[in-house]
């Protein structure tokens, strides 16, 4: 696993839980407006996180009832499914989030019980995916991935950035597309700026606040954004 950054306290990034976050590194999708784009290029180990940010869940387990796997694009991770294992014995709550690009590795993840609530983003109208994505999407596979959580018992929801860039019409199909699953819009919220954290130590978490974003040297993006989305 690559992971890139985390936060020690999240009282948004999982629904009615208080969590811990952990952002992974690599994402197959180059959304124009994406809010971590620092997270996207998955080479280089420079830019990983100390063996400290993959203790961080067992160490928050009775502060926090859960953890979120956030990205860059979680699934893109080849150990992501061992990693999940590994989360287990914690007790924590778990959460993915994921772009829906790789509905196999989603079915193994529901299938072994290795998550509790997945959030998926459905990031625009269908015809207009690769635009929103800034590559060439296999857009069955999102469907795909969309109908196993609709036909899993793990707890979801689709969610979707609104860039005002969508009219009346296409954001009635992105609710169609979303059919039963439950949907969020998701807005940019300009001028937030996330807490700083002290450089990650090897010997520990290395973090004083509660609310404190840690992150791998090259990884600024991440904690130092001057926006964040916000679900309504
Ligand atoms: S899927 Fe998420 S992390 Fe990947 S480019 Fe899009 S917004 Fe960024």
């Amino acid at each position: 696993m690559k992971i890139a950054g985390w936060k020690r306290t999240s009282l948004v990034d999982f629904p009615g839980v208080v969590s811990c976050v952990l952002f992974t590194k690599g994402c197959n999708f180059r959304c124009p407006w994406c809010h971590n784009k620092g997270l996207l290029d998955s080479t280089g180990e420079e830019d990983t996180a100390p063996m400290a940010a993959f203790r961080l869940p067992a160490s928050r387990k009775g502060k926090v009832g859960g953890v979120v796997i956030t990205g860059g694009e979680p699934t893109v991770q080849t150990d992501l499914e061992e990693f999940l294992e590994t989360l287990r014995p914690t007790g924590l709550s778990i959460k993915l989030d994921t772009n829906g690009s790789n509905p196999r590795c989603l079915e193994r993840i529901l299938g072994r019980g290795l998550v509790d609530y997945v959030a998926l983003d459905l990031k625009a109208p269908w015809d207009r995916y690769d635009e929103a994505c800034g590559v060439v999407v296999d857009t069955e596979a999102i469907r795909d991935s969309i109908r196993l959580l609709q036909e899993s018992a793990v707890a979801h929801h689709l969610r979707t950035t609104d860039w005002a860039v969508f009219d009346e019409r296409e954001r009635e199909a992105i609710l169609r597309a979303a059919g039963t699953s439950p949907h969020r819009w998701q807005v940019l919220r300009s001028g937030h700026r996330a807490p700083q954290a002290p450089p990650p130590q090897t010997d520990s978490i290395g973090l004083k606040s509660e609310n404190a974003v840690g992150r791998s040297p090259g990884q600024r993006q991440a904690s130092h954004s001057s926006h964040r989305l916000v679900e309504v």
